[in-house]
């Protein structure tokens, strides 16, 4: 397998090198908006360990992933009153991985609207913001 690039757009993300929308940061994970939603409110968590993807990471450090996008879920169907939650993880090319770091898709979903295809839209920085500040609320309401 190749091995972990630092250059990978993720890891810039997570050393501020590049912006993004942050919903949540602990210790070992970082939470932020995709750029190109699937659906409203789709955030990726990604660890804080550099790790490309699930070949590779630890398994603790893939726990404390999973506990993120856990915790994004439940703030999720409170933020955007969803119906459910889609969790998506993909590793290597052969899976429709794009981006070299482990990210875990969460992605909330309404009755009867189906997700986007991936990489639609780039979508608007207002709108991205709004959907952080509701992501934001619904965490800091627990
Ligand atoms: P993958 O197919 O690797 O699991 O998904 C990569 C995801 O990263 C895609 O959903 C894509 O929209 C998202 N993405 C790609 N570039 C950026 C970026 O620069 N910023 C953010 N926030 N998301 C990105």
């Amino acid at each position: 397998m190749t091995a972990y690039d630092p250059e990978n757009i993720f890891a810039k993300i997570l050393r501020g090198e590049f912006p993004c929308h942050k919903i949540y940061e602990d210790d070992h994970v970082f939470a932020f908006l995709d750029i190109m939603p699937r659906s409203p409110g789709h955030t990726l968590v990604i660890p804080k360990a550099p790790a490309r993807n699930i070949l590779d990471i630890t398994a603790e450090d893939f726990a404390h992933v999973a506990r993120g996008a856990h915790k994004i879920a439940h703030a999720a169907m409170k933020a955007f009153k969803a119906d459910g939650i889609v969790v998506q993880q993909f590793s290597e090319p052969a899976a429709g991985q794009v981006v070299y770091h482990l990210h875990m898709h969460v992605m909330p979903r309404h009755d009867g609207v189906p997700l986007l295809p991936p990489a639609t839209k780039k979508e608007d920085t207002a709108v991205l913001e709004g959907h952080a500040e509701k992501l934001k609320a619904a965490l800091a309401q627990g």
